[in-house]
């Protein structure tokens, strides 16, 4: 019985000592978990609202542009703020197209070397934002140039039927001569040798070998006996 009772006693004093402990626990985190919550609670109500704060994205504007020219495309920053505290928001890089604008100064561009384009000639439209030239119109230049684009700003893509007729032209490995005056390469180079060498005509064919890589060479071809046609 004694042994009973003292086992008895033993759990009992082992029960009392677990349970202390656990009450001491119990009575720790009770006691800081009332401070966080007192805390937390009057923090989140007195100070949470200044801390958020929803962006309100202004009108975009444009920044970092760089023009678009003949030559090159351009770009500029498409960046939308925020209306109220100023922040980035969004920042998209977008191109320019290439301009169809030329900066001509005697007869060439500035900025892409391209020779300036008649003026005064007629177009027809194709009705798809493309024309063809189709008369010369009220255009004077003894060379002819046609020009990208009509001044409607549709693309011109050909030349009309007839659209020169009685014009002279050659044609060469690039481009399309057309002029109103009654030279060819034959007759401006013995202008020149005579005017410039005081070479005449004849002198010129018998002793001159030429040269020449091209459609528009024909008439020097056929009039210099030692000519070679160079096409590679
Ligand atoms: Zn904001
Ligand atoms: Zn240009």
């Amino acid at each position: 019985m004694k042994k009973v009772l003292a086992i008895f006693a033993l759990i009992l004093s082992l029960s009392l000592s677990l349970a202390l402990t656990a009450c001491g626990d119990d009575t720790d985190s009770s006691g800081s978990g009332s401070g966080a919550g007192n805390g937390s609670g009057s923090g989140s109500g007195n100070g949470g609202s200044p801390d958020v704060h929803t962006h309100t994205p202004a009108e975009p504007v444009t920044e970092n542009e760089i023009p678009a020219t003949c030559k090159d495309e351009g770009s500029y920053d498409e960046v939308v703020y925020c209306s109220d505290c100023s922040l980035e928001l969004s920042r998209e890089t977008k191109s320019v197209a290439k301009s169809t604008n030329h900066t001509f100064v005697d007869g060439a561009c500035t900025v892409c070397g391209k020779p300036k384009p008649s003026d005064g000639l007629s177009y027809t439209s194709n009705f798809n934002g493309t024309c063809f030239v189709s008369n010369v119109g009220s255009c004077t230049d003894k060379n002819v140039i046609i020009p990208e684009y009509a001044p409607d700003g549709s693309k011109v893509i050909a030349i009309g039927k007839n659209a020169f007729s009685g014009a002279y032209y050659a044609e060469s490995s690039i481009h399309i001569n057309v002029w109103f005056a009654p030279y060819d390469k034959r007759s401006a180079l013995e202008h020149f040798m005579k005017a410039l060498y005081n070479v005449d005509s004849r002198t010129l064919k018998e002793e001159s070998v030429y040269l020449g890589d091209s459609y528009n060479d024909q008439p020097m071809f056929q009039f210099i006996p030692l000519s070679r046609e160079n096409t590679s």
